[in-house]
């Protein structure tokens, strides 16, 4: 039947006879849907035998693409990615865990992951055990009958303190306990979680995999076995990252191993300028030989990170003169981006902890965290310089 309306042509009309273009790049299939021939094919979609894409909540073909570029990252048999990191840490946590279950959890971990568990999980009689990094270096001694899942993350924010990961992942293994490694501070260009030995690897693709503030996202990598409840539980919840997402993230991505390589470069160049100045009491860069976790970052890592974070005198009040005073590095929270950003921890990722909590993060008043970007070296160190006063 010939369409005749305006309005059921302005809806069919060159839909169903997709052109190929040879397009260099996946287009966005910013579609909720798929169409099928007939009920013959919707019942071989069902039953496996037809290779086709039923909803865009289940997947879609520019997510499927994004996924494959982060698997291949992580050298990982396959990648799911979601609408955020926060989803991404949901959805594994409610994949594999069951009341009555232990998740035994770094308390060296990102704030969201932490009011998540702490706040949310336990009401699902979930027991959570947080444990220090000193705690962790003795992973065999934490582990209970009930311990289903270890959660933990290298480098942490702000003081990138880094724990022996394959030594955790180790431990686990032998005891049955599922390892999860948040990998977002490292990116898998410089720390590659599934051959240490953790069985997924988590992250937040907002920060570097995307790389440039415009994306909000999240990645899950491992094996397929793994994956596939993951998956089903992506369905249930309904995280899964949009099209149109997927496809930035996807140019995002081809550029991710020059960009971490010059984000290490300048970030260790910064790290250097600020550890011999005098105005600035301690940095904390996991590259300096006076970083606590020196060896075992030395160890693990390819590259330090881009993550920068200093201390200077006068508390708050000196910290925000500085922070006030950058002109190139920029005044926002959150890392990973093109641009180098700056933040306070006491006011953003730690803001309204206690003094006591604050001792145990290891976090300071006078501290300042940046996420080193691409600009050019010398004008980072000069904007640096010029802010110390
Ligand atoms: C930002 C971040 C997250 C959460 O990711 P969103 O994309 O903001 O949901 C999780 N872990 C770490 C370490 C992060 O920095």
């Amino acid at each position: 039947m010939k369409p005749r309306g305006l309005s059921t042509e302005l809806i069919h009309r060159g839909e169903d006879a997709p052109v190929r273009a040879d397009s260099v790049n996946v287009p966005i299939y910013e579609t909720t849907t798929f169409l099928f021939e007939n009920a013959d094919e919707v019942r071989r979609y069902q039953e496996g035998t037809v290779d086709k894409y039923l909803y865009s909540r289940y997947a879609n073909p520019t997510i499927v693409v994004t996924e494959e570029k982060i698997a291949a990252l992580d050298r990982a048999e396959g990648a799911l990615a979601f609408a955020s990191g926060m989803a991404a840490v949901s959805t594994i946590l409610w994949t594999f865990l069951s009341p009555g279950d232990q998740l035994l959890c770094s308390s060296a971990i990102y704030g969201g992951t932490f009011h998540l568990v702490n706040d949310v999980l336990r009401r699902f009689q979930v027991d959570v055990r947080f444990a220090t990094i000193e705690e962790l270096a003795e992973p065999e001694s934490l582990f209970t009958e009930r311990t289903a899942l270890c959660w933990i993350e290298s480098p942490i924010n702000p003081t990138l303190r880094c724990l022996d990961v394959a030594r955790v992942a180790r431990a686990c293994r032998a005891a049955g306990v599922l390892s999860v490694l948040d990998n977002t501070f490292a990116s898998p260009i410089n720390q590659q979680p599934l051959a240490l030995g953790v069985d997924l690897a988590m992250q937040s693709a907002t920060k570097y995999l995307n790389g440039h503030s415009d994306v909000t996202g999240g990645a899950v990598t491992g094996p397929r076995a793994l994956l596939k409840r993951v998956d089903l539980m992506r369905r249930y919840l309904g995280g899964v990252m949009d099209p149109l997402a997927a496809f930035a993230l996807a140019r995002g991505l081809k550029t991710l191993p020059v960009r971490m390589a010059q984000h290490n470069r300048s970030a260790e160049a910064v790290a250097r300028f600020l550890d011999q100045d005098r105005r600035v009491t301690r940095v904390y860069y996991p590259g300096l030989a006076s970083h606590p976790d020196h060896e075992v970052a030395r160890a693990q890592m390819t590259g330090f990170g881009g993550m920068v974070t200093f201390e200077v005198p006068g508390g708050l009040d000196g910290a925000s003169r500085v922070f006030d005073r950058l002109e190139v590095v920029r005044r926002a929270t959150s890392l990973g981006g093109v641009d180098s950003l700056v933040s306070l921890p006491v006011l953003t990722s730690h803001y309204n902890y206690s003094d006591e909590e604050l001792a145990r993060a290891g976090v300071t008043a006078g501290m300042l965290r940046v996420s080193i970007g691409l600009e050019d070296e010398a004008d980072l160190i000069a904007d640096f310089d010029q802010a110390l006063g």
